[in-house]
């Protein structure tokens, strides 16, 4: 069992197989992108399963896959299989942007990976292109229903952005409605590739529940994990949830499970802290599991208490994308 030094229980990997991303979402990167990495700077399919299967051994029990986008990733479902079979790996799920993974859904569905969430920040076709830069939204949506109609569990992730997509948030609910989905609203994180720099934000978690339940006043919140980062509610009459992620208040650090693997390698323990080493490095100059474990463990020691206390970790103000951390 992997505990952390402020007696947490980590079992929770984000693993990001790529740093690419076929939308320019605008609160994500600039319009040009980021500096992708070369592509032998990534990990490789069989470099993944090599630290998963080290970081299963440890005590991961859950692994979500994301980037970048994860099915830009031609060998994608290869790693996928390879996961499938580690001993003592009970959930893999996806985070998506739900444009390419049309082709992979029936291998998905095969492989009993039921768990796939879905960016989506606007249900309003030029909203979505303003936001994502892209023409895609018919793709996604169509992945999207295809996904809720073949039985996946299905989680909308909506980053609420300021002048953007605000007069999404209810409709966005009244579509959803009808279906067994989880619509999360998250807070926007300053991870945005340094287009712009901010120290507080208008839509927090209170404000975005307080702007629902005056459209929907009657409403219950639900039990949740305790280590959900999520604080999840239902409207009466709706068949599906909705939640509040407080990602930039940073309310759940406490019960916090979690650890990221970026696609180049590095270990990160906290989305607002530094990488605490690269897994890559010592897989490839030194090949030696011992020395892998004793990084991971030696991060796993020394993480910050909080996402406050973590962004110490930073001299400056934030210049990475979340294509790049793992989303
Ligand atoms: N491509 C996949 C996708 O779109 O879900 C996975 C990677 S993406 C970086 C993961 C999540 O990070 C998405 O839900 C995206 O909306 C979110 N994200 C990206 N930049 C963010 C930011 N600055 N603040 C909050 N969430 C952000």
């Amino acid at each position: 069992m992997l505990l952390d030094n402020h007696n947490r229980h980590i079992n929770y990997l984000r693993l990001a197989v790529t740093d690419r991303c076929n939308l320019r979402c605008n609160y994500c990167m600039p319009s040009e992108g980021i500096d992708f990495v070369k592509n032998d700077k990534l990990l490789a399919i069989d470099e993944l399963v090599t630290l998963s299967t080290i970081l299963v051994g440890q005590g991961i029990d859950k692994i979500r896959i994301t980037g970048g986008e994860p099915f830009v990733r031609k060998d994608l479902m290869l790693l996928l299989r390879h996961l499938k079979k580690l001993d003592g790996l009970k959930d893999i799920s996806v985070t998506t942007n739900a444009t390419l993974i049309g082709p992979y859904i029936t291998e998905l569905k095969e492989l009993g990976i039921k768990d796939v969430n879905v960016s989506l920040d606007a249900i309003d076709k030029a909203t979505f292109e303003r936001i994502t830069r892209r023409d895609q939204y018919d793709t996604v949506h169509e992945n999207l229903i295809r996904l809720i109609s073949e039985g996946f569990n299905v989680r909308i992730n909506f980053i609420v952005l300021e002048g953007q997509n605000e007069q999404d948030i209810i409709p966005i609910l009244e579509l959803m409605k009808h279906y067994p989905v989880s619509v999360r609203f998250l807070e926007e994180m300053p991870f945005n590739g340094g287009s712009k720099s901010f120290q507080t934000i208008k839509w927090d978690y209170k404000t975005i529940l307080s702007h629902i339940t005056n459209a929907f006043p009657k409403y219950t919140k639900l039990k949740s994990p305790i280590t959900s980062t999520s604080i999840n509610y239902q409207i009466e009459g709706h068949k599906s949830t909705f939640g509040l992620i407080p990602s930039f208040s940073r309310t759940f650090c406490g019960t916090c499970n979690r650890l990221r693997l970026t696609a180049t390698g590095d270990i990160i323990t906290c989305l607002y802290g530094k990488p605490k080493a690269n897994l890559r490095d010592i897989l490839r100059h030194e090949g030696n599991s011992d020395k892998i474990k004793e990084a991971i463990l030696s991060a796993i020691n020394s993480r910050a208490k909080t996402g406050f206390e973590a962004q110490q970790e930073h001299k400056s103000v934030f210049s990475s994308s979340m294509t790049s951390i793992g989303g």
